[in-house]
Parts: structure tokens; sequence; C-alpha cells
């Protein structure tokens, strides 16, 4: 159980990171949520965590492309919550295009949010976990931390780079009983991947069916979407006492996608 620990996940308005929120929830976690949205939209998700599983839940609407925000977001978990015992940064955006192409705004969008806000969130929350010695570092990665598309050069870098920061934080926090890992998930079904469906009609000229069938599950042997819950459960496990000797790893799970 994770009654008493609390938890901060970027990115958990939508998607994998609302999956986050209410697998740990039901666990017993408090959440602090983050990520944009409908205001009258996330209060209901807030309230209906708060309902549904008997813990705390607050939000904050950091900016992930802001660093003053993000180390505020943490220190505001901290005073609202008691402590930020589990991190899980999963903001993530994507963008489709041909390198020559890319728009420079693009790139630097999404260095920032797939992968800055993790060390900003992080550098902030580390001193509360040494002091406590107790914490759970989790990061949204991908399988584009270990192989390539084409069209997806900003991302693709930011999920390398995701992959090398967990490492280096695992070996940081090591002797801290804080562990630091990455999820590096296929393609799972969210509005991530339905959103990037029409650009990558654009650029490969083709239609929706084909870039489901022919792109995004070409890519994946078993010829399934991964489900949110799936990957939860798996950061649930990571924040057990059973997973504390798993740390600096990069746990694949994407259908068999980077075993070919
Ligand atoms: P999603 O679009 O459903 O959710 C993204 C979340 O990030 C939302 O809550 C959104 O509000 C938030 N966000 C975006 N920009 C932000 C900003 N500037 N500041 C704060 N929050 C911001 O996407 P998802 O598919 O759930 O993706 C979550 C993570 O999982 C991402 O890091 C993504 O790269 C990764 N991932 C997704 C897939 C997939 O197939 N869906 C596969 C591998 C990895």
């Amino acid at each position: 159980s994770l009654k008493s620990r609390n938890a901060l996940i970027t990115g958990s308005t939508s998607g994998i990171g609302l999956a986050y929120a209410h697998a740990l929830a039901k666990e017993g976690a408090n959440i602090c949520l983050n990520g944009f949205g409908d205001d009258a939209e996330i209060e209901k998700t807030r309230t209906g965590i708060e309902k549904d599983f008997g813990v705390k839940c607050i939000y904050n609407g950091a900016d992930m492309t802001k660093p003053p925000e993000i180390a505020a977001m943490v220190k505001d978990a901290e005073t609202r919550l008691g402590s930020v015992d589990i991190l899980i940064s999963n903001a993530g955006v994507q963008f489709v295009s041909p390198i020559e192409e890319f728009p420079v705004e693009k790139w630097d969008q999404i260095i920032a949010i797939n992968l800055s806000s993790a060390f900003h969130a992080i550098r902030a929350a580390v001193p509360g976990m040494k002091a406590r010695k107790w914490g759970r570092i989790i990061n949204t990665a991908s399988a584009h931390s270990l192989v390539a598309s084409p069209f997806k050069a900003a991302y693709v870098s930011a999920k390398h780079g995701i992959a090398g920061l967990t490492k280096t934080v695992a070996l940081e926090v090591a002797t801290f009983g804080i562990t630091a890992n990455a999820i590096s998930p296929g393609y799972v079904w969210t509005p991530l991947v339905e959103k990037q469906i029409p650009d990558t009609m654009k650029a490969r000229n083709m239609t929706k069916e084909q870039v489901i069938h022919d792109v995004l599950l070409e890519a994946q042997p078993t010829k399934e979407f991964v489900t949110s819950e799936q990957v939860a459960a798996l950061a649930v496990f990571l924040c057990s006492d059973n997973a504390a000797q798993i740390t600096g790893a990069n746990i694949s799970i994407d259908g068999g996608w980077t075993a070919a």
C-alpha cells in the first residue's frame, strides 16, 4: 500500500498521467495533479479522486516550459501534501515533421516539456526525498528512448535524453533509499497519439487507417495498443518495497516493439 505517500505527477490531466493518478490513489497515495485543460473538468477530476479513493488530491497548473513554475509546483505540493515522496515526470507533447521543415520553436518546446521539465522537477524534489531517505522517481520515457522513427526529431531526442537523465539520477541517489527509473511504453491509445494522426497522414501521404495499422501498430508485434492502466500498474510496482533494488532501469512496455 502507498498510504501516507504523496505523489506529484506532471501532465496528469489526461492519458497516461491521469491513469498514474488513479492507480496511485487507489493504493492510498495522496496526489498532486498537474497539466492543462478545462478548469471545471480538472476540478471534477480532482474531487473525483478524493471521493473515489479517500485520499487528498490537489492541483497545480504549472507550465512545464517554465522552470520557476516547476520549482514552485514542487514547493506547493510539499507544503499542501507534506512531502513529495513519488515524482512522476510524465508531461509530454509530440510534433511530427521532416527535419528540414521542423519548426525551431517546436523543437525548443518539446525539449523543454519532454526533457528539461523532468530535470527541474527532480532537482527540486530530491532534497526532500534525501532528507526522508525514501523516494521514487519515475520518468515516462518511450520506445523512442531506445529507437527512432522518422519525422520525430525533437521527441526522439528528448526521450533519449530522459533515459540518460534517469540513469544519472539513479546513481546519485542510490544510497538514500531513492530509486529512479524510466518507463518506456510503445503506442498507448491516448489523446497524444490520436492528435498526431492527421500530421502523420500528411507527412506520409496516408489515410487514417493506414497510419494506425501501417505506422503505429506496424511497430508493435502484438498488433495491440498498450493501455494506460497497464503503464500505471508498472508504476505502482516501481513504488513498492519489492522494487527497491530496481533503479536506473528503462523498462519497456511496448508489445515487443524494441525487441525487433
Ligand atoms: P496526453 O496528451 O494524453 O497527456 C499529456 C499531458 O501533458 C496532459 O495532461 C497535458 O495537459 C500535459 N501537458 C502538455 N504540455 C504541458 C505543459 N507545458 N505544462 C504542463 N503540462 C503539460 O499524452 P499521453 O499519451 O498520456 O502522454 C503522457 C506521456 O507518455 C508523454 O511524456 C508521452 O511522451 C509519453 N508516451 C506516450 C505514448 C503514447 O503512445 N501515448 C507512448 C510512449 C510515451
